[in-house]
């Protein structure tokens, strides 16, 4: 907490520029952006387009609560964000950041199911899942290490594994895939909990940075949302992460044809200009809310500079997203490379520009490091020395603690950049 009191030796440097995928401090040193902060910039640093949009909106209208107006800002980009949704009809409920977003999608599933005469307590989650750090985003987030101190507050969860292909959890399922062994398991636990019991499912749809990455079998979703469905349970999926062409398409759901009945969103979809989250949900989700049922709202909710941020960083990526997939094979290919002989590499892994390396004592037993090896800081450290900014998460898919290095550059990053990344990103490790 030392950085947000007072500066002191042991802050971070300050950042005094910054422009597509460079950073400079105030030394003059340049940071190639490996991670676009907490993998959130998009569009690169120093997008005149979205800041001249907000710079705009905030000239006509700054504010107005949401209950009492709404702006142009706010419709022409919901109208507009549904055309890139993997829900038909989706319905937009801007908010001010992914946890908030996350909130927000839990009250809705639960409201829908009161709205038609189910009580529904729970909510399934999955292991070493991070779904934001308000109370209720937390209780659904199954990081032991996050929820411990909590736990009197957050209860009313069950989880079931995460799909998590480096250290199989049904390793007897293979060689024919474990996607029907998760089916299976979440079909049980939902049946445990007694008919018409659970609300939702709540997932991100390729695991982000407390999993790393983690990319299920091609069959994981269509199975999963299946045992949802049969049981009226509704699927949120979490792409606060995945969301706005971080993968290689709009979203992470696209590449498993995964409709879901809520989404939320976050990070990407402002490209860090604003503090902007968002909640999609279905028109049968949205109708089933009697009037006035759904009380719920922050102060700065359908925010007009963020709608129109949000709507100025959708324009641009209509430019960008074609370019992702091929940008993130490269990045892959490169760290794969790089790291095949390295004793200490269990895994590279990730799809487009979401790519993740996780860190082993032992490469033979895939056995973490030791917490007071803190390797991960001496990565991240060395890196920095670099001039490169990488992204470590003390996370692993199983709950227990790990060592993961994750890449989320901004998606502008030119291939000699991606080069480079990887190069300094393979010299640190
Ligand atoms: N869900 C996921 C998948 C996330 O990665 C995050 C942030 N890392 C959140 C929710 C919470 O978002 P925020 O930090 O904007 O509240």
């Amino acid at each position: 907490m030392s950085n947000v009191y007072a500066r002191s030796a042991d802050s971070p440097p300050r950042a005094v520029r910054a422009r597509g995928s460079l950073i400079w401090d105030e030394t003059g040193r340049r940071y190639l952006d490996g991670s676009g902060g907490a993998i959130v910039v998009g569009v690169g640093h120093g997008a005149t387009e979205v800041t001249d949009a907000i710079a705009a909106q905030l000239a006509s209208v700054g504010y107005v609560h949401g209950s009492q107006f709404t702006t142009e800002a706010v419709d022409s980009y919901a109208a507009d964000l549904a055309t890139v949704l993997p829900m038909k009809d989706a319905r937009i409920y801007p908010v001010s950041g992914g946890s908030e977003a996350v909130e927000t999608a839990l009250k809705l599933a639960r409201s829908y199911h009161l709205a038609r005469g189910e009580d529904r307590p729970v909510v399934i989650a999955r292991t070493g899942s991070y779904h934001g750090n308000s109370r209720g985003a937390l209780a659904v987030s199954g990081r032991p290490s996050l929820r411990e101190p909590y736990t009197p507050w957050l209860s009313g969860t069950r989880f079931v594994a995460a799909a998590y292909e480096y250290r199989c959890p049904f390793p007897q399922a293979h060689p024919d895939g474990c996607a029907a062994e998760h089916a299976r398991r979440l079909a049980d636990t939902i049946d445990r909990c007694g008919a018409n019991r659970v609300a939702a499912f709540i997932a991100e749809p390729i695991g982000g940075a407390t999993t790393g990455a983690c990319v299920p079998t091609p069959d994981y979703w269509p199975r999963m949302a299946r045992v949802c469905r049969e049981r009226g349970v509704l699927l949120i999926a979490d792409e606060v992460m995945t969301g706005f062409g971080r993968t290689g398409r709009w979203f992470g759901c696209d590449h498993f044809g995964l409709r879901p009945d809520i989404m939320t969103l976050g990070k990407g979809a402002a490209s860090g200009y604003w503090p902007l989250g968002l909640v999609a949900c279905t028109g049968t989700v949205h109708d089933a809310q009697p009037a006035n049922r759904f009380v719920h709202g922050f102060t700065y909710s359908h925010h007009p500079a963020g709608a129109a941020a949000g709507h100025a960083v959708l324009r641009l990526l209509r430019g960008i997203l074609g370019g992702v997939a091929a940008k993130g094979d490269r990045l892959a290919t490169a760290l794969s490379a790089g790291l095949a002989d390295h004793p200490h590499v269990g895994d590279v892994r990730g799809i487009g520009l979401l790519q993740a390396i996780e860190l082993v004592a032992d490469r033979s037993s895939a056995s973490p490091f030791p917490r007071r090896r803190r390797v991960l800081e001496q990565v991240t450290r060395v890196a920095a020395d670099d001039g490169m900014v990488v992204y470590g998460s003390t996370g692993c898919a199983n709950g227990a603690d790990g060592d993961l290095v994750l890449l989320g550059p901004p998606l502008v990053t030119t291939q000699d950049q991606l080069d480079t990344m990887a190069a300094k990103t393979i010299r640190a490790i």
